[in-house]
């Protein structure tokens, strides 16, 4: 008998049907005598189109409010699935997140969670109940609601699975594990039994959203064993591990992961001298902006391109202050683009593998792809490209590393 915490994604609670179908399934393991927290998301779409109705009332939605209106999604995903236990003879109580209680700090709409109070579920699971409870929100100290950005349930159950040591925490979704990359662009993109925390960090940070960045922390700060499964195929999933045998085996280049959120800005003609950087980066970040990529190169006339890259959504916030840098340094002019994407390949393989990078740069030339942008790490290497090549680029960098094949000594370079 173990302690299981369950999460179920937005398209497992899509409809009521498909919640009848998580009942039947977390019933199941109620009669093999676990014990289950379920953490469910809200039904597939309904967070986007609350967003929406916000956006319809206000240009930038008060955070705060936003919270208090996103948090509904899960709350009628948690009453429904606790009623179609309840209807099976499965007793199951239901709970948001501020009642759990899961505090968090006062970030709303990227709020942190601070501690969780599990005594109320450690009581429920006693008398043999199955506690639901809402993903991606929680309250803060004031009795605030919060939420923990998107994709945050995936965070809610890897903390509650901390919090409550539970055995395993088994993120349910539409793939049925990790994939070498995301199954929808490309084909052959295969199934890993197991990944490491740290490339599954990079995978998610650089835009794999199979699981969210948050969560994938916590699991490694917590060593909650983690598991990515398909809602309704059955199969071994993913293993998320600390498991540094399999760093030693692994091919060279794990995954790749890719994210069109990104959008450029080069700044032309900026003086080269002292402090140029923080002339132009400080005012971005005091705007609360978020910076990326970062490239400047000199030029002969002693002038240099500053180009750095911002998430789409800060993209306008990030013209604004720009222009008003141009003016100030007397740059020569700025131009923007949002029709980029960032393409990277991941592995803890490559830190005993040079010429990796050689190897995604002759890929990408060989499709006449050209590269913008270009940023290491020790276990990943990171592109920027025009957007329309983006499919085209992950599938060749998909066949050039061999990851549609399974993992053998010389899949290496
Ligand atoms: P949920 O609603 O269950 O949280 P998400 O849509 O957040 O599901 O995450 C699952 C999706 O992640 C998959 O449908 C898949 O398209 C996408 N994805 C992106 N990269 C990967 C990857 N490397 N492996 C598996 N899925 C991936
Ligand atoms: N419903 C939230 C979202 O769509 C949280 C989640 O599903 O994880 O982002
Ligand atoms: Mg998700």
């Amino acid at each position: 008998m173990a302690l299981i915490v369950q999460k179920f994604g937005g398209t497992s609670v899509g409809t009521t049907e498909r919640i009848q179908g998580v009942a039947d399934k977390v019933k199941g393991f109620r009669e093999q005598g676990h014990d289950v927290v379920v953490v469910v998301s809200a039904m597939s779409g309904e967070t986007n189109r609350l967003v929406e109705l916000a956006r319809s009332m206000q240009s930038q939605p008060t955070p705060r409010e936003m919270d208090v209106l996103l948090s509904t999604g899960e709350q009628v995903t948690i009453a429904l699935l606790s009623m179609a236990l309840n209807e099976r003879g499965c007793p199951a109580t239901s709970y948001t997140g501020g009642q759990v209680a899961i505090v968090t700090d006062s970030a709303h709409t990227k709020a942190r969670i601070k501690r969780i109070d599990t005594e109320r579920i450690v009581r429920d699971l006693a008398l043999g109940r199955v506690v639901v409870v809402a993903g991606f929100q929680g309250r803060d100290e004031q009795d605030n609601i919060t939420t923990l950005g998107r994709g945050g349930s995936d965070t809610t159950a890897v903390a509650l699975a901390a919090a409550l040591k539970a055995d395993e925490c088994q993120i349910y979704t539409d793939v049925d594990g990790v994939y070498t990359t995301d199954p929808r662009v490309v084909e052959g993109a295969r199934r890993l039994d197991k990944i490491t925390f740290e490339e599954m960090l990079e995978m998610a940070s650089l835009g794999s959203r199979v699981l969210q960045i948050r969560a994938v922390e916590f699991a490694g700060k917590y060593n909650v064993n983690l598991r990515v499964l398909h809602t309704f195929q059955d199969g071994p999933g993913t293993l998320i591990t600390l498991d540094e045998g399999i760093a030693m085996e692994s091919p060279v280049v794990s995954g790749i992961a890719f994210n069109r959120d990104e959008a450029k800005l080069t700044i032309k003609g900026v003086p080269d001298i002292p402090g140029v950087a923080s002339r132009i980066l400080g005012p971005v970040s005091r705007a609360n902006i978020e910076v990326d990529m970062i490239v400047q190169n000199t030029a002969a006339d002693k002038t240099t391109d500053f180009t750095f890259t911002v998430h789409r959504n800060d993209y306008d916030r990030a013209k604004v202050v720009v222009e008003q840098i141009v003016a100030e340094l007397e740059a020569r002019e700025y131009h923007g683009d949002m029709k980029i994407a960032k393409v990277s390949i991941v592995g803890v393989g490559m830190r005993s593998h040079a010429g990796v990078a050689t190897r995604m740069f002759e890929a990408l030339a060989a499709e006449g792809i050209n590269i913008q942008i270009i940023s290491t790490s020790e276990i990943k290497v990171s592109v920027i490209i025009a957007e329309k090549y983006l499919e085209l680029a992950v599938r060749a960098l998909h066949s050039a590393f061999e990851l549609d094949r399974e993992p053998t000594e010389d899949n290496g370079v």
